[in-house]
């Protein structure tokens, strides 16, 4: 917290400060170290097609791979990592990671479409196209291998700076995705001028839906509303064949969740993939993974 005061305002020299700044600043350099020693770990969760099945890309989540604290979940250093700025170090690996990747998945995953998780300080950020245009450049893959997930909250932290940066970012061919959709307060009117591609409705409404009525319907008015506007929309958190059967009904697009796969090592993307062999029918391959 003392990070956050810090670097939004004045410092006050209070002795808890003091404490907490010393950690603040023994954590940033362990961060530091991280990245340098190769400590940072690149996740994948897929992301599957409702109608069949299929895998259609992942989403990019990092671990910490800690010496003495082992695999230390994003919750507990991205957040920091947000408020000192060093996420920009972050994206940077986890896009670049993504990128490195993306060939490795092999030719039949040639059109598979990795998820790269955006935050504020990204947005603030004018050099970042510049940034993964070399990224691209480095790896030779395509812009539009690539999706940025975005919440609405850090949109709205600085409209008009992160518009500019995301009007680029789709121009030079990347997708943009609007991450845990329903839980911020951006408005409709906004969502109209941004140039994405999908929407994420909020595991909050999902991993319930087959028993709170009131969370069926936001999630069927969100497929309605992105379906009227031109959108993709993809639902996170399904953790059951029931919630997956639900959403095929209302004919959402894309599906993310336990009950399909956890986030895993690339390695094991990759045999993920290989597992669903295309030659299957899609029905089979739909109902194999409902069970
Ligand atoms: P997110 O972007 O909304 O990512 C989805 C989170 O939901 C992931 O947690 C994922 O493991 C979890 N999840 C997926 N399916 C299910 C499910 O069926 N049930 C439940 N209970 N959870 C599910 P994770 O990996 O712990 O990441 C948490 C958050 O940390 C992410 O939320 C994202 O905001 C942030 N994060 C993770 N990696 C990165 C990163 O590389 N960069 C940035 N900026 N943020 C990241
Ligand atoms: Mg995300
Ligand atoms: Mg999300
Ligand atoms: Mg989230």
């Amino acid at each position: 917290y003392a990070a956050k005061r810090r670097s939004s305002g004045p410092v006050l020299y209070a002795p808890s400060i003091d404490v907490a700044s010393a950690q603040t600043l023994t954590l940033l350099t362990e961060l530091r170290e991280a990245v340098e020693r190769g400590e940072l770990r690149l996740y994948l969760q897929p992301k599957l097609a409702l109608d069949d099945g299929r895998v259609i890309g992942a989403e990019a989540l990092v671990r910490w791979q800690h010496r003495e604290r082992g695999l230390v979940p994003p919750g507990e250093f991205i957040p920091f990592a947000e408020q000192t700025g060093f996420i920009r170090v972050l994206t940077l690996w986890v896009f670049e990671e993504a990128a490195r990747h993306h060939r490795r998945l092999g030719a039949g995953a040639a059109e598979l479409v990795l998820s790269v998780n955006l935050s504020t300080r990204d947005l603030l950020d004018p050099e970042l196209p510049l940034k993964f245009a070399a990224v691209l450049a480095r790896h030779r893959v395509p812009a539009e291998a690539f999706c940025f997930e975005i919440t609405e909250s850090a949109i709205m932290d600085d409209p008009a700076r992160a518009l500019a940066i995301l009007d680029r970012l789709s121009e030079m061919g990347f997708q943009l995705s609007i991450d845990d959709f329903g839980t911020g307060y951006s408005s409709l009117a906004y969502l109209k001028r941004l140039p994405v591609d999908e929407i994420k409705i909020d595991q909050s409404f999902v991993r319930s839906m087959q028993s709170e009525r009131d969370d069926a319907t936001i999630v069927r008015s969100t497929i309605d509303l992105a379906h009227n506007l031109g959108l993709q929309v993809v639902a996170e958190g399904v953790e059951s064949a029931e919630v997956w059967n639900m959403l095929r009904e209302l004919g959402c697009d894309q599906a993310q969740g336990y009950h399909m796969g956890r986030p895993m090592p690339v390695d094991e993307f990759a045999r993920f993939v290989e597992r669903k062999p295309a030659s299957l029918p899609a029905g089979a391959r739909a109902v194999a993974l409902t069970l």
